[in-house]
């Protein structure tokens, strides 16, 4: 309330007060003028604020001041003012006291509540803290294991150890769920869609039909080779769009992986064997030879060796050109297989030469195996573009351990008994 109103509500306090000792004072003043001096003094505590219980203390003092002006005698009339004057005051003492503990108690209610807030803030703020740290952590253990992933699928170049890593290694980034790749076959809906579509695929939980899954295809040489899935055993619970890309991420690494074993195996064919016949490259066949000799010492065995050049074949080619030419060199290198145990070696010496490796065959033995195949191949007619083509071969024949003991002494031994079956008309075997 405004101070100015206050001031004028006091003073008015003030007249009713006068008037009221006066009207008990003075014998002469009529009773009646006590009620309006009452009225005011009400008037003024309630509009200052002094509240019910002040109102009712007024009614009070009131009816006291009327029963004591008309009954008691006017002598003992002189300790009325003071007694109104007492009770006034006690009831202005007490209420400003009780304002003041009302006031304080709300303060402390204040002060309670804003502190129960701040405590309610602080609990979300730690809630909020707590969650994202474990996020962090979360996100810290993923970023570990895709390194880890990344690391350990580019060493691997064997397809079934890239497809174990992936499993566990993806098994770990998606603990308690279902993990699982389709290789090579379609096995289910998912796996079509995903392979035709050459697209990774989420299903969330609101399927009617199946369990929320995510998969991912797994590239190979630009086809799509396989499918990973990772799949929710808990229908109500939900795949995010991070856990799909972690997913790709995975699956690019496998595709990495899986494109460098296929060209570690490419490199390793081409190393080994020869791009016109598919046999054994010269240098594959040494090795072979090394570690066959090393084997034959060991367990006391012979081995033998055949070298054979096809006779005059300069003339097939000036005849009927280069490409009839290559045909014909396949042919025969089918011939020299065909005429072999699975555990011998055929390689293509270099030109139109081949070599031919027999492990546990006796000189003798070897000799009948190089004439079989100089009479087979002499028997056959070689396709060679639209003609058909008849050539001979001529053979060298060495033995170990007789003829020699290394590699290069056996060959070389071969070489000469060769030249001596060219020098002897071709289409030969020669031997010891
Ligand atoms: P010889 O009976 O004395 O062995 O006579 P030749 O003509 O076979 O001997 P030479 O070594 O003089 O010739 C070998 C020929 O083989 C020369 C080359 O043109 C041919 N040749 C070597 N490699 C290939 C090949 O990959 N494809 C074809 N078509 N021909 C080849
Ligand atoms: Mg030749
Ligand atoms: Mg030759």
């Amino acid at each position: 309330m405004k101070a100015k109103l206050k001031i004028v509500l006091l003073i008015l306090l003030g007249i009713a007060f006068t008037a009221v000792t006066i009207a008990l004072f003075l014998p002469s003043a009529p009773v009646l003028l006590l009620f309006p001096a009452y009225l005011v003094i009400v008037l003024a505590v309630l509009i200052t604020g002094f509240a019910p219980a002040a109102f009712m203390l007024s009614g009070f003092v009131t009816l006291l001041g009327i029963y004591v002006s008309t009954r008691a005698p006017r002598e003992e009339m002189g300790v009325v003012p003071l007694l109104v004057a007492v009770l006034w005051g006690c009831v202005a003492l007490g209420l400003r006291h009780f304002k003041r503990i009302a006031g304080r108690s709300s303060q402390l209610k204040e002060e309670k509540d804003r502190r129960f807030a701040a405590s309610q803030a602080l609990n979300r703020d730690i809630l909020f803290y707590e969650s994202r740290a474990k996020e962090l952590a979360r996100r810290a253990e993923q970023r570990r294991l895709l390194s880890r992933a990344a690391r350990e699928l580019g060493s691997l170049l064997d397809p079934q150890a890239i497809q174990a890593r992936l499993l566990q290694i993806t098994q770990m980034l998606f603990p308690q769920k279902q993990v699982a790749i389709s290789y090579g076959q379609q096995s289910d809906a998912v796996d079509s869609f995903v392979m035709q579509q050459r697209h990774s695929l989420q299903i969330p939980n609101n399927t009617i039909k199946g369990r929320p899954l995510i998969a991912a295809p797994i590239h190979a040489r630009n086809a799509v080779a396989g499918v990973l899935k990772v799949a929710e055993a808990n229908e109500a619970m939900e795949f995010t769009r991070d856990d799909l890309r972690l997913l790709e991420i995975m699956a690019s690494l496998a595709s990495l992986a899986l494109d460098n074993s296929i060209l570690f195996y490419q490199v390793k064919q081409t190393a080994l064997r020869d791009g016109l016949t598919g046999l054994l490259t010269h240098r594959a066949f040494q090795e072979k030879l090394e570690s066959e000799i090393l084997e034959a010492s060991r367990f006391g065995s012979a081995l033998s060796i055949l070298l054979c050049d096809l006779d005059h074949f300069k003339t097939v080619n000036d005849t009927y050109g280069h490409q009839a030419g290559d045909q014909v060199l396949q042919g025969y290198a089918h011939v020299l297989v065909r005429n072999v145990r699975d555990i011998d070696v055929v390689a293509r010496y270099g030109g139109e030469e081949f070599i031919v490796l027999l492990p546990q065959i006796q000189h003798a033995e070897a000799c009948a195996i190089a004439e079989r195949m100089r009479l087979d191949i002499s028997q056959q007619v070689f396709e060679g573009g639209s003609q058909s083509i008849a050539v001979t071969g001529s053979f060298g024949v060495a033995s170990f351990p007789e003829d020699a003991t290394t590699a290069p002494q056996l060959i070389r031994q071969a070489d000469q008994r060769l030249y001596r079956a060219k020098e002897g008309g071709r289409n030969l075997v020669r031997g010891r």
